[in-house]
């Protein structure tokens, strides 16, 4: 998506040798502009399925899940991240591995919010390794809900998550996606 990407070209930073900052427009600071052309870029992609439900993680996936959801007028679901829990009653959990933070934190849901009659579409800012859309499956799994898909605003192809959402034949979307960090430039990969 030209938008994007033109945005993390004058905007992004890149950190090391892996992590792009995105604070001024996605996750700190959020451009509603362009969440509103994000959300419309994943309805126009995931459109031919009857989603009844979006699914993130607080918080950087709030706002591009928000976005979806104001587009498919459904309910925008976040899973909430505590270090640990004792009390799982009426919940659905799983362990996710933060990339950024170099941390496992249990991932929550209420029951009430996800059940087998829902079409869940995943939405998240970053794919990195997948840990968090694992988690998110997993749960949408515990709920015997269907995943729809998952939509991503900024994959990193050089990481695994993608290739482990291949292997499992999941419908993924990423609206820009990461070939490289090249002295401190993002290279992105060509559109085929
Ligand atoms: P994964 O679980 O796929 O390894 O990582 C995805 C999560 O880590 C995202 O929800 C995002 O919050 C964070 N993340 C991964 N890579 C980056 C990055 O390059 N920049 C930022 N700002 N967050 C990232």
């Amino acid at each position: 998506m030209k938008l994007l990407e033109d945005r993390i070209e004058r905007d992004g930073q890149v950190l090391g040798e892996d992590v792009l900052k995105v604070d001024n427009f996605l996750n700190h600071q959020i451009d509603p502009d362009l969440m509103t052309a994000l959300g419309a870029e994943f309805y126009a992609r995931f459109k031919d399925t009857k989603i009844t439900k979006i699914l993130t993680v607080e918080s950087s996936g709030i706002a591009p899940a928000l976005a979806a959801g104001m587009q498919f007028h459904v309910p925008v679901v976040f899973a909430r991240k505590h270090k640990s829990l004792t009390l799982k009653d009426d919940l659905y959990t799983a362990e996710v591995y933060s990339f950024t933070k170099k941390t496992a934190n249990m991932i929550a849901i209420a029951q009430k919010f996800l059940g087998p009659a829902d079409t869940v579409l995943i939405v998240d800012d970053f794919l990195a390794n997948g840990q968090a859309v694992e988690g998110l499956i997993d749960i949408i799994g515990q709920a015997d809900a269907t995943l729809a898909g998952v939509g991503i605003v900024i994959e990193k192809t050089f990481q695994k998550g993608r290739k482990l959402l291949d292997d499992r034949h999941i419908h993924v979307e990423s609206l820009a996606r990461i070939a490289a960090f090249e002295n401190g430039h993002v290279v992105f990969e060509q559109e085929d």
